[in-house]
């Protein structure tokens, strides 16, 4: 399932260390290395997914564990009441760097919409 390309597989594996915040048998959540925020976690899932495009049906209570995996970080990490945001950027035109899809968990700071 994992691909050897692929940056974020390299961590769920190991070979590449991150500061782990969360993980279980279906999701890891991490640091991010270039943080946009006071807090920005980024929330992937065991599976190698390349994009939001690649999701089906069969993971519809993935991609909600997802989220509610984020909700949890953000009341653990006393954020939930002041506010965060959560962000899935899917290819070129969103910025999406990183092909193994993931959730941005950022919080700490207020932040504008529309978005950049
Ligand atoms: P995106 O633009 O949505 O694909 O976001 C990719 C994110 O991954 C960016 O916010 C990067 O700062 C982050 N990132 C890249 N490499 C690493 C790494 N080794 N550990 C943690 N975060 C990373
Ligand atoms: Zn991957």
């Amino acid at each position: 399932m994992s691909e050897h390309n692929c940056l974020f597989c390299q961590i769920l594996d190991g070979h590449i260390p991150a500061n782990i915040a969360y993980e279980d048998e279906r999701v890891m959540a991490f640091h991010d290395i270039a943080p946009q925020a006071p807090i920005h976690i980024l929330i992937i899932p065991k599976q190698h997914i390349a994009t939001i495009n690649d999701f089906t049906e069969e993971h519809q209570d993935l991609l909600g564990y997802m989220i509610l995996t984020a909700q949890k970080l953000a009341q653990e990490l006393g954020v939930a009441e002041d506010g965060y945001r959560l962000n899935f950027n899917c290819n070129r035109l969103a910025g999406q760097t990183v092909f193994h899809t993931h959730l941005h968990l950022l919080a700490g700071r207020p932040f504008s919409w529309p978005p950049g």
